[in-house]
């Protein structure tokens, strides 16, 4: 008989656990035993399964890089006592959480599944339920060769299966709440689980590693027809800021503002970095296709190809906390580290 898997489910809060305050009527975190009591279910999964629990479960709007760190090293310190890894977590910052946890944990080999839901698993209707119970037989599932099938940082949702620096929340109301519009699901859950096995991710790295400093010294702004530069001269600033993250028309484009294009070339010239990502969600960043990305390029911004806002706000917060030399974090940036872009022909070699 095959042996029973080891999943380790690390709660950290969200609607999943959630119960209505009976005075105010508003939705609070809750402790893992009352998630627990309503899906008896997973006692009859063939997984032994184990819980870790935040202290304080959170709403994940409260989610930091602390937190981010704390379910970084609980996966890393019992990385070869579990098969694979579950974190329940709130629909609102997942795909931040997800996003930052593959570039902090490089090297997997196992999967690391987060869900959670839009409806308390306490109410009749929820999501929750099924959410949680194919998220576990995921994080179990092995192939013949005994290797775990997914071999990266998942979000699971409805039943799909999302790589986890593609994901974005899309519906606040949908029980379909997440998507990766430039990236193909990894998997559907229906009768079977059906894997897309060739868009699986395969590490090159020989082990596990571990990064746990992350920069908070990111910013991000989203530009619309008429924005002042001006109220934004404050982002500008290296001493606070080191990156940023621009979200820009279509393929990369901006207005020829001659004061925003002036804060972007001195911060450059001061040691900034500037990744543009497009507002679209999907399709990506081609500096340079009209007029009006052309600067980018002339002055030094990094085009940001496909990622998305979650993927490139933690992937500066990594590598800002791990490397100091500005040209590796603009080599970096170009580079697919664990399959957050897609690679074109770079201007950078390896
Ligand atoms: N506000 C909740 C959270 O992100 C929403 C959810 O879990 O769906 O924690």
């Amino acid at each position: 008989m095959k042996r029973k898997p080891n999943v380790l489910i690390i709660y950290t809060g969200g609607t999943i656990g959630m119960i209505k305050d009976p005075k105010s009527g508003q939705l609070k975190s809750f402790d893992f035993k009352h998630l627990y009591k309503h899906v008896p279910e997973i006692n009859r999964l063939y997984v032994a399964i184990t819980t870790i629990s935040f202290e304080e479960p959170i709403d994940s709007s409260d989610m930091s890089p602390n937190g981010w760190i704390q379910m970084a090293q609980t996966v890393f310190d019992n990385y070869e006592k579990y098969d694979g890894f579950v974190i329940l977590h709130g629909s609102d910052t997942m795909a931040f959480s997800a996003s930052a946890l593959s570039f902090m944990l490089q090297g997997l080999r196992k999967p690391i599944i987060f869900t959670g839901s839009q409806l308390p698993i306490g109410t009749i209707r929820t999501d929750g339920k099924e959410n949680l119970i194919t998220a576990i037989e995921i994080a179990a599932d092995t192939s013949e060769d005994g290797q775990a099938i997914v071999q990266e940082v998942a979000v699971y949702f409805e039943y799909s299966l999302y790589r986890g620096n593609r994901s974005s929340k899309i519906s606040a109301n949908q029980f379909e709440a997440f998507a990766s519009p430039n990236y193909a699901e990894l998997a559907k859950a229906g009768v079977t689980i059906e894997y897309n096995y060739p868009k699986l991710f395969r590490t090159q790295l020989t082990e596990l590693k571990f990064s746990g400093t992350l920069s908070n010294q990111v910013g991000l702004l989203k530009i619309f027809p008429g924005f002042s530069a001006q109220i934004y001269a404050s982002l500008f600033d290296i001493k606070s800021t080191k990156a940023i993250v621009l979200e820009t028309f279509g393929s990369g484009n901006a207005p020829g503002n001659f004061e925003f294009r002036n804060f972007i070339r001195a911060y450059i010239k001061e040691g900034g970095i500037v990744l543009n990502t497009t507002q679209c969600s999907s399709g990506s960043v081609n500096q340079g296709k009209y007029e009006t990305s052309s600067f980018f390029s002339e002055v030094g911004v990094i085009s940001g190809n496909d990622i998305t806002t979650e993927a490139a706000i933690t992937k500066l917060m990594y590598l800002l906390g791990t490397e100091t030399n500005t040209d590796s974090i603009s080599e970096l940036l170009q580079m697919n580290l664990c399959g957050e872009i897609t690679e074109l022909e770079r201007s950078v070699k390896k």
